[in-house]
């Protein structure tokens, strides 16, 4: 896992029903296309990563898990209806939706995946790295 130098970082969904801290590195943000991402995001996600033990859910009144694929599932809230995490079932790693992660990050980003499934309403043009699906293996999905 390619990694940034930020290791302490806070976020949260948008009601406060969902908060966290992760305490280690965290993966450059990927952007992804995929249908599951743009139905669940209203748009693409941006998400970053970090090994499942560096991560402290502090509060989670809110957090509810639905299974979006026979490997992961996505953690949201149930109240302000935020899309949080996506889990691989192995749970050695977790992503985070980098736009729940309290500014500044100290986060930049690795590139785009899944691009053959973006939507037709927008444009990717900034230069990053394309792939048309994962990076790596499919089933590695947020990982790089
Ligand atoms: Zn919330
Ligand atoms: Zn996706």
């Amino acid at each position: 896992m390619s990694t940034a130098p930020t290791t302490n970082v806070t976020g949260g969904c948008l009601c406060g029903a969902v908060m966290y801290e992760v305490n280690g590195p965290l993966r450059r943000v990927v952007y992804c296309h995929c249908e599951q991402c743009r139905k669940t995001s209203g748009h693409f996600v941006a998400a970053t990563a970090c090994k499942s033990k560096h991560l402290t859910v502090s509060v989670d009144d809110g957090l509810r898990w639905y299974r979006s694929s026979s490997f992961a599932q996505r953690g949201f809230c149930r109240l302000c209806g935020a899309s949080v995490f996506w889990r691989p079932d192995h749970e050695k790693h977790i992503s985070i939706m980098a736009g729940t992660i309290d500014s500044p990050t100290g986060l930049n980003a690795y590139g785009h995946i899944f691009v053959a499934f973006a939507s037709d309403y927008y444009s990717i043009d900034d230069g990053l790295p394309q792939h048309d699906e994962s990076s790596q293996e499919g089933r590695t999905h947020f990982e790089e």
